[in-house]
């Protein structure tokens, strides 16, 4: 087996999807190990770092019965665990979450093509900023679930250039725009990533994710704040929805 063969990845399960465009569908997640950026309130501690440990694999689709493996996992074995997760239930699509699936973008690419040819699709929920990652996968992926990072949020220097390169690629495919919102939120900063996108794929909708209090993050914005960011938004952009993350709100991974 060369390195190529596996995949880092921390758990598999079907689950309700909880933030954006695609609220409430049923999907198949891979939440894959790694991330090469730090945001102070992120909620997937434990899927950082791409090393080698234990991962969780569900059997039964939203029954939480999970098998405990080693990470990384052959694509083989990967591959025939989703198949029967996908195969109990009709399920929307499968998601590649993370950590950041980008990361692994050439694993991914040895992974993809047979879902693919199965007509399953594929959706990625990624930070926005690996555009020569994505463009090697887009053969195989229909959705693009891309956050726009506000250093005022998330303690990130990212380089909104970098941002906007990553959505000159994903808008060959349905993408949407997911900017999650705290107290601290900078308004010149918020409108520079609307008005961003607005320029760049007019049709993608831009979801404002109020942030959900983790990490280093200890307050929601009040309701006046989100008010007054979705009334500037949508003066930049006609296509911006407020949607919080809702699988928390209903006791789901
Ligand atoms: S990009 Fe996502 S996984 Fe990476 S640190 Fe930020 S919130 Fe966590």
């Amino acid at each position: 087996m060369t390195v190529g063969d596996e995949l880092f990845v921390t758990e598999v399960f079907s689950a309700i999807q909880g933030e954006g465009a695609l609220v409430g569908e049923r999907q198949v997640f891979v939440r894959l190990a790694g991330c090469n950026i730090r945001c102070g309130y992120c909620d997937q501690p434990e899927a950082l770092e791409r090393r080698p440990g234990p991962c969780r694999l569900e059997r039964t689709a939203g029954r939480r019965d999970w098998e405990v493996r080693s990470s990384p996992l052959p694509i083989a074995d990967l591959t025939r665990d989703l198949d029967r997760l996908w195969d109990q239930l009709p399920h929307h699509s499968v998601s590649l979450t993370g950590g950041e699936p980008l990361m692994q973008s050439r694993r991914l690419a040895a992974f993809l093509p047979r879902w693919a040819r199965e007509g399953r699709p594929v959706m990625v929920e990624t930070n926005g900023t690996l555009p020569a990652a994505l463009a090697r996968l887009l053969p195989w992926v229909q959705l693009v679930s891309m956050d726009l990072k506000l250093s005022s949020v998330d303690g990130e220097a990212v380089d909104p250039a970098l941002q906007r390169r990553f959505l000159e690629v994903a808008r060959q495919r349905r993408v949407w725009a997911k900017i999650v919102v705290g107290p601290d939120t900078d308004e010149g900063e918020l409108a520079g990533a609307v008005a961003m996108v607005h320029e760049v794929a007019p049709a993608a909708e831009v979801y404002l994710q109020p942030v959900t209090p983790c990490g280093s993050v200890a307050a929601a914005p009040s309701p006046d704040q989100v008010l007054g960011w979705q009334a500037l938004a949508l003066r930049l952009h006609p296509r911006v929805r407020v949607v919080p993350q809702t699988h928390k709100l209903i006791g789901q991974l």
